[in-house]
């Protein structure tokens, strides 16, 4: 990597001709509105969750919620999260994995559309110790103990299928709840020693019993790009593993001893054969799919050609915001859901929301 450094840019305005919800803030950042897990605050305890008795102080507390996950794919009551009183569990659901994960805002305006869940409630995750396997997205109702206590036709899903729909709060909880899980299903043993590790610190921390070696949860950083040229076009790419229609920020996951910045300047000449400049931050997203925190930015470059590499990168484009618009309505091309921090990057440098055609949902 023989790159200099990168000056930061100042932020350009929207075409004020495409602004609408989406302007960014002071700092050029996304707009809390373009991503929806920006605004949810909900308070981890993480100096108080330490305590070997706080987790089973909390799963006493009379108003304890629990969400549900098995296979990566929590409980849902229609399109919110089915979160159950976590005093009424079977015994058997809290002898496997059981995190802390956060008490809800305090105030009844950001409180949690979940039916019994009040301001103010300690949430924890509880991964079925005996996954259940869904049939057609379907809770089986006999046979599982405790599957009366879910409501009439819940189902199973990830945050990739539901999360549109979904509140801040909900968006946060269901994000924490499926990257700790992750981390944890892949995490059972020692790396020193090999030994099974054991919970602790409330579900976020593993040790190790024969070394006592303290293991932490991981997050990948990845970054996610969007390249505007010379003439103010955005260069998108199709991925090798995206629909032949999609078009997508530029990513990739930051290496080992590489700064954030090196990172945008190394994928993005990588994929797409192009030299970017003046690398700006505009915000992250965490994307649990396994431990990914997607790191937005935008950058400048004076190449005009594109050239995909092939493998990681099949398809190359510049777009106009007017050519843009029109492809989408089109059906020609499609874009990233709005739950994803692509499509917040993307709608940034456009200026506002990008009308889909009628009848598709984001
Ligand atoms: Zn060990």
């Amino acid at each position: 990597m023989t790159s200099g450094p990168l000056p930061v840019s100042a932020p350009r305005a929207p075409d004020s001709a495409h602004s609408d919800s989406a302007h960014p803030d002071a700092a050029g950042r996304l707009a809390g509105t373009l991503l929806p897990v920006a605004s949810a605050a909900i308070d981890r305890r993480s100096a108080e969750r330490a305590d070997p008795s706080f987790l089973t102080g909390v799963l006493r507390g009379p108003g304890t919620m629990a969400l549900l996950v098995s296979q990566r794919r929590a409980a849902f009551d229609g399109e919110r999260l089915a979160l159950l009183p976590a005093g009424l569990l079977p015994a058997a659901w809290l002898e496997g994995l059981v995190v802390y994960l956060g008490r809800l805002p305090a105030d009844p305006a950001e409180a949690l559309a979940a039916e019994g869940t009040e301001p103010g409630t300690d949430v924890v995750l509880v991964a079925l110790p005996e996954p259940v396997e869904p049939v057609e997205g379907v809770l089986p109702e006999p046979a599982v103990p405790g599957a009366e206590l879910l409501p009439d036709g819940a189902r199973w899903a990830g945050f990739r299928e539901a999360g549109a729909v979904l509140d801040a709060v909900e968006a946060s909880l269901l994000i924490e709840a499926t990257a700790i899980a992750n981390w944890h299903e892949g995490h059972v043993r020692c790396p020193r020693c090999g030994a099974p590790t054991e919970v602790v610190h409330s579900g976020w921390v593993r040790r190790c019993p024969q070394d006592g070696s303290e293991h932490f949860p991981r997050t990948d950083p990845a970054i996610i790009v969007t390249v505007v040229g010379p003439d103010g076009r955005l260069l998108l790419g199709t991925g090798a593993q995206m629909r032949s229609t999609m078009y997508s920020t530029l990513a990739g996951f930051v290496e080992p001893g590489e700064s954030l910045e090196q990172a945008v300047v190394r994928e993005i000449a990588e994929e797409v054969g192009v030299r970017v400049t003046d690398c700006q931050y505009l915000g992250s997203q965490p994307w649990p799919f396994p431990a990914s925190l997607m790191l937005g930015f935008t950058a400048r470059t004076e190449d005009v050609a594109a050239e995909p590499d092939g493998a990681e990168v099949v398809r190359a484009r510049w777009f106009e915001r007017e050519e843009l618009q029109a492809a989408v309505l089109s059906g020609e091309i499609t874009l990233p859901s709005s739950i994803s921090i692509a499509r917040a990057l993307i709608e940034h440098w456009f200026g506002g929301r990008i009308a889909e055609p009628a009848g598709t949902g984001r």
